[in-house]
């Protein structure tokens, strides 16, 4: 049976460090499926389909993903409710640090209580990835400074265009 694995998260917008666990996560699973939580209150930087369309141009540029492994959707509510919809028994998280650790074992305990057919999976973030935050990406980037280190081009170029206006 192909293995489906979902990762969840804002990509807004996607960094390498995202790339780097999404990478790793087409090395465990079949497919992927980007899950990006909407929430209706938050408004972000960039719209879905924005986000959307720089994820999947970032992942065919850096690690040759295709449709055939990856798929992008929108999700609100609970990720195991969107992970259950589209056939994903895999979660896929990166860990950072001892921040996203604590935070992350709380939410794949609870989960794991609602969906115990939907296994967590942590990767652990990569040396040079990091200290890559999506947020402060968005704050250097708003201050005119540059985030080429940080995200995939097709990233650094929308953001740039972004904070022109
Ligand atoms: P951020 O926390 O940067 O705003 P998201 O909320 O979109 O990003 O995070 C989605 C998932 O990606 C989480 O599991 C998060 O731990 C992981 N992640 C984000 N940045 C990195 C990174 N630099 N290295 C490894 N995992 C990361």
């Amino acid at each position: 049976m192909a293995r489906t694995a979902l990762y969840p998260g804002s990509f807004d917008p996607v960094t390498n460090g995202h790339i780097d666990i999404l990478r790793r996560a087409l090395a465990l699973a079949d497919s992927v499926i980007v899950a990006i939580g909407i929430h209706p209150a938050k408004k972000g930087v960039f719209t879905f389909e924005d986000r959307r369309e720089i994820l999947l141009a970032s992942a065919k540029a850096e690690i040759g993903a295709t449709t055939a492994n990856l798929s992008v959707i929108a999700f609100e509510g609970l990720v195991v409710d969107a992970a259950r919809k589209h056939g994903a028994t895999i979660l896929i998280r990166g860990l950072r640090d001892a921040t996203d650790f604590d935070y992350e074992m709380q939410m794949a305990g609870m989960n794991g209580a609602m969906a115990p057919d939907i296994q967590t999976v942590f990767l652990p973030a990569s040396p040079q990835t990091r200290p890559i935050t999506a947020t402060l990406v968005r704050q250097i980037a708003s201050m005119g400074g540059d985030v080429s280190a940080f995200v995939p081009k097709a990233a650094a170029k929308a953001l740039k265009a972004k904070f022109k206006s």
